[in-house]
Formats: C-alpha cells, structure tokens, sequence
C-alpha cells in the first residue's frame, strides 16, 4: 500500500512512492535544471524505475537536450506545472531522478554526494563540502 517514501507536486494531482533508500543524491547547477525549475539549481535523487510508483495522476513529459548532450524526459505535473521527476535518460535506463522538494519528507534522504554543472553556478550559491563536477562527472 502505502510505500517508504512518499511524494507529490504542489498541488497533489501527481502522487508517487519508492522503498528504496536513494544513495546517489546531487545538486544540478545544468542549465536545463535552471530553466525547468525556475531556481538557481535542483536537487535530485536516482531510485530504481522498478521501484518507482506513480499512485495518481498522469504527468506530462516534455523532452530535453541536457548540458550532457543526451536527451531526458522532464514529467511535470500538467495542473500545478511542477517538475517531478526525470526518466528516459540515455545512458541511465531504469532509472528515475526525482527533484527532492517533491518528497513529503524531505529529511528522508541523505545530503547531496556531489555538485555537478558548476560551470553554471550563480556566483554567490555556495559549494558544499563534497566532489565538484564543472560538468557531467564521469561516473554517474
Ligand atoms: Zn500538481
Ligand atoms: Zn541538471
């Protein structure tokens, strides 16, 4: 029924839950994740598509182009126009990346391993203590 985790967009159309505990967890200064969100960079998180649940709603993709070159599938709610999560993305199938202010708790995850995209950073964000990716890091 209910799963660990449990998630929603502002105005609740779109609800989902995972069980797994996230372990890859980032903050995207991309500029795609600027011009998405609206906010100076997103936070998100990777949990397997197998364990990712839509309960209610039907998100609209839209696909982008990302810093990276590959093409990923951004899914926003189409009442409220928030953006969820992120699925489709070449070189990561099965994968989904939920924006972590989506979570009900979002105390539940662990803090960001890495920054990446910081080559668009807005000057007065500050770095957090962990590696730093101008760009896509090679290993994730
Ligand atoms: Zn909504
Ligand atoms: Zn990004």
């Amino acid at each position: 029924m209910s799963g660990k985790h449990t998630g929603r967009c502002a105005c609740g159309a779109i609800q989902f839950e995972f069980n797994s505990d996230p372990t890859f967890v980032a903050d995207c200064y991309c500029t795609d994740c600027q011009k998405s969100s609206g906010a100076v960079m997103s936070t998100y998180f990777s949990v397997p598509a197998s364990d990712f649940k839509l309960l209610r709603g039907e998100p609209k993709s839209f696909t982008y182009v990302a810093d990276s070159g590959n093409k990923l599938d951004r899914n926003f709610c189409p009442e409220c126009g928030a953006r969820v999560f992120t699925d489709k993305l070449q070189g990561f199938p099965g994968t989904v990346f939920v924006m972590l202010g989506a979570l009900d708790h979002t105390d539940e995850v662990k803090p960001p391993i890495m920054e990446i995209f910081t080559k668009r950073r807005i000057p007065w964000t500050k770095e957090l203590d962990v590696p730093q990716y101008l760009a896509r890091p090679d290993a994730a």
